[in-house]
């Protein structure tokens, strides 16, 4: 079963190497396949060759992509080739037998009726051979489930999955260069050992950072072929170079290592001894660094780079060859892919497909906050924190580089926040007045008591489902803890008109009646919440056009709410209303999300059919919440974050927006936590609402 490493986990290895060397060592060893996770893959290649040869006779299953280009982790994907070529030669052959013997087929041929009579392979389009490739998965290859073809995507696929083996996999046709492209990263690997380290911390930095990946946040991000081809340019850029220029191996590569595909030369040496060993010594430490400030200062929109020629090349030269070429259809393969590169942010031109950008997904933005990280780890690793083991037990080295990325990092704080909203409809505030005047009487009366509602929910949500500690934020503290990470709500705080607020003493226990309470801390927390609550300026806050601030755009175009409509926008304007914003200081105890739904199941289990608790769905989260917390009882705390909560919107698009801003988070959980709320502060939101309203 593939294992999903967690940064808390690496932290304790990491801290305790000796050197950034070993560090990156560590990296590796953490992260790669074991040997009876590699075996497994292999069973698995094994049986899907036989089934398929039942089918498709004399087809071959080729692994390629990260099971085995030496970049392989724990939970990657299986990725394969179904390689058909032969199979056609024995259909085009029985079928100009078959027709010379009229009935007589062969004993071979018949056995393989069913299922290649109803294709012609030599005339059959791709997403037709795949349906037939996911029947065959559906029905004959015990343990595969979820099994589906995407026949229209840019290489048509039939994505699957092996239950017990904990695997997913990806089989595709007509897709050769990406073997071969495998090979080659293979080849590199074999050529100089420094690779392999570097291509893991940086793929998982990237990760880390947002930067590729499949993190929550979406959008178009590096995908671990482009960035390892990344970090093979920086090798090649080296003096002396690491690794030779795609050209160069070419020039070692003998007769028989000759490799043409869909007319792309992709010949290179097939063993590492063909070439000789770099004459750089440059340590693993340096090399890190190194890649940093290379790539943040790399000239991204005046450059193409290119593994081919070892160099990039100016993207003047590219342009006017656009131009001139346009996109066409390669006549012999009536391949319609474009022939010219799609330009773009950054440019990383594939060694092999030389029309193929594999960063041409990436967006302006992407670049930027590429550059922006890289900026900020050269610099970090210029300090002596990341190249000296910290004698205190700190952190040091790559745990503060790997550490989630930051506000900070990002330039404008508040465009990285965006990434990190959650969003709750006006239609789910709910509180039934009793709450409401609770609220009123000792906090003054708010423009929109709906708001309090949903703060109140909010908070009984992470306090009590999540065990979370939530206290009013005190602006100048948090300024003086994580003031680049913060400083855009406190500057907003401060210049506001601040009311006091009870809101937060309002707990799940006075809303839904008992609820079971767990230990100390939670009872001592709850005496303690005073969230703050205030007004802010009407025309910074309500300004749509600046998204940087308010995250409408993002958050519209996930379909949560949409932007304001300028008459609207006028009229809220011209009434010169405020809207309150209220922000909390909340610490994480334990892992709520780790396991949440195996317990969640046991704890149904164990009430024995008699299906929810009383108070619903939000007692039992309460429950599974301790059910963990008694499991993994912990006592220190995970994680530091602040809370935001705004209005956005008016009438029937109005809001409340929640930002979450990471304060300390050593073991790198904000992430991970983030993503957990994103669908359950929502739901359990809402939930309480519900049932109070
Ligand atoms: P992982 O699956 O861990 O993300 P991977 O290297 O297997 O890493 P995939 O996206 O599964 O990445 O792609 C499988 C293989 O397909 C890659 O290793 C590479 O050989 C090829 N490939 C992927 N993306 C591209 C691309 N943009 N251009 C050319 N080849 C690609
Ligand atoms: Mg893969």
């Amino acid at each position: 079963r593939s294992v999903q490493l967690s940064l808390e986990h690496l932290t304790q290895g990491l801290c305790q190497a000796a050197s950034v060397n070993e560090q990156m060592l560590k990296v590796v060893e953490s992260f790669q396949l074991s040997e009876s996770e590699k075996k497994v893959r292999s069973l698995l290649v094994e049986l899907l060759q036989e089934v398929f040869t039942e089918f498709f006779p004399e087809c071959c299953i080729l692994p390629f992509g990260s099971s085995v280009n030496t970049f392989d982790i724990h939970s990657c994907d299986l990725d394969l080739l179904l390689d058909l070529e032969n199979t056609k030669t024995f259909q085009a052959r029985n079928k100009g037998s078959s027709e010379q013997a009229g009935e007589g087929q062969s004993e071979d041929a018949r056995s393989e009726d069913s299922i290649l009579s109803d294709i012609d392979l030599s005339t059959a389009s791709p997403a037709e051979v795949l349906e037939l490739v996911a029947a065959v998965l559906r029905k004959c290859v015990p343990g595969v489930h979820k099994v589906q073809v995407l026949g229209t995507a840019r290489l048509p696929v039939v994505k699957f999955s092996h239950r017990e083996l904990g695997l997913q996999g990806d089989i595709t046709i007509n897709n050769k260069l990406a073997v071969r492209n495998t090979r080659f990263l293979q080849l590199c690997s074999g050529l100089d050992a420094r690779l392999r380290p570097l291509v893991y911390s940086i793929r998982y930095w990237a990760k880390q950072k947002q930067l590729a990946g499949n993190p929550f946040g979406g959008g178009p991000l590096l995908n671990n072929y482009a960035l390892t081809l990344l970090v093979i340019f920086f090798l090649q850029n080296q003096d002396p170079p690491i690794l030779l220029s795609v050209n160069q191996l070419k020039e070692l590569a003998c007769e028989e290592e000759e490799c043409v595909i869909e007319g792309w030369d992709c010949t290179f040496p097939s063993q590492p001894i063909a070439v000789p060993p770099s004459k750089n010594t440059e340590d693993l430490c340096a090399l890190l660094a190194g890649f940093f400030s290379f790539y943040a200062q790399f000239d991204f929109s005046g450059s193409v780079i290119s593994l081919r020629e070892g160099k990039s090349l100016p993207i003047t030269g590219f342009l006017s060859k656009e131009a001139e070429e346009g996109e066409g259809t390669d006549e012999q393969t009536g391949d319609s892919r474009p022939k010219s590169v799609k330009l773009g942010p950054i440019n990383v031109l594939d060694p092999f497909e030389l029309c193929h950008n594999v960063a041409g997904n990436l967006n302006e933005r992407t670049q930027k906050a590429f550059r922006r990280e890289c900026e900020e780890s050269a610099k970090y690793c210029r300090s002596l924190q990341y190249q000296r083991k910290s004698a205190k037990g700190k952190v040091w080295g790559l745990v503060r580089l790997f550490a989630s990325h930051s506000a900070g990092a990002q330039g404008s704080g508040r465009e990285a926040e965006r990434e990190l909203s959650i969003c709750i409809p006006f239609k789910a505030a709910r509180l039934p007045d009793t709450v409401c005047s609770q609220l009123h009487s000792a906090g003054g009366l708010f423009r929109e008591p709906w708001f309090e509602k949903v703060c109140c929910a909010v908070v009984a949500v992470l306090k009590d489902v999540l065990k979370c500690s939530v206290a009013p934020s005190d602006g100048s503290e948090v300024r003086d803890r994580h003031e680049e990470v913060t400083c855009g709500a406190v500057k907003d705080t401060a210049t506001s008109a601040h009311m006091d607020a009870t809101a937060g003493d309002v707990t799940l226990t006075d809303c839904i009646g008992p609820a079971s309470k767990n230990g100390q801390r939670v009872q001592e927390t709850n005496n303690n919440f005073k969230p703050e609550i205030c007004t802010s300026s009407p025309t910074k806050e309500y300004n749509p056009e600046d998204t940087a601030h308010t995250g409408v755009k993002r958050l519209s175009s996930t379909g949560n709410g949409s932007q304001e409509s300028p008459a609207s926008k006028k009229q809220r304007l011209d009434s010169g209303s405020k809207h309150p914003t209220a922000q909390w200081h909340c610490l994480l105890w334990h892992k709520v999300w780790a396991g949440r739904r195996k317990v969640r199941r046991d704890l149904l289990k164990s009430l024995q059919g008699d299906s929810m608790p009383e108070g619903g769905s939000v007692e039992l989260e309460t429950q599974v919440t301790e059910r963990i917390a008694q499991e993994h009882p912990g006592g220190e705390k995970l994680l530091e974050f602040t809370l935001e909560a705004e209005v956005l919107g008016v009438t029937e698009n109005t809001r409340t927006v929640l930002k979450l801003t990471p304060g300390e988070d050593h073991l790198g959980l904000f992430q991970d936590f983030f993503h957990f709320l994103e669908s359950f502060l929502p739901k359990m939101t809402e939930k309480l609402l519900e049932k109070l309203g």
